[in-house]
């Protein structure tokens, strides 16, 4: 089954590190956006099965737009895994606390990333 998944990075490498490896790795359709007012417009607009937030966007942070995302009950079920760089005491909490469902550390990890994703998306057979 094809999963579509709303891929959010200011950074254009990241975003296309991402997006290869959904399309290519698990038979995802993607979609992206820049920041956190153009990811919370696309999620209603795409109703993506899985959200890979970064938290240092422009416009609006990935902290406020998760929080807008859970506090809507049309979009609360997406499962919304922050992109983070952050390693200090209290980010995981803080970010659970926002909402998010999960969080992929960056810079990323190659066999990280496919171990997390595969527990959302179905892994293209080799
Ligand atoms: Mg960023």
């Amino acid at each position: 089954m094809v999963k579509s998944v709303l891929v959010v990075e200011d950074s254009e490498t990241n975003r296309q590190l991402l997006c290869d490896l959904l399309e290519k790795v698990f038979y995802c359709t993607v979609a992206t956006a820049a920041d956190g007012q153009e990811a919370v417009d696309s999620v209603k607009n795409v109703n993506p099965d899985l959200v890979l937030m970064d938290v240092g966007l422009p416009v609006m942070d990935g902290l406020a737009a998760t929080k807008i995302l859970k506090a809507d009950p049309a979009t609360s079920g997406i499962p919304v895994l922050a992109l983070t760089g952050f390693s200090g005491a209290g980010d995981e909490e803080r970010l659970l606390a926002s909402g998010f469902d999960g969080f992929l550390a960056k810079p990323f990890d190659l066999a990280k990333l496919l171990e997390k994703m595969r527990g959302y998306l179905t892994q293209r057979p080799l």
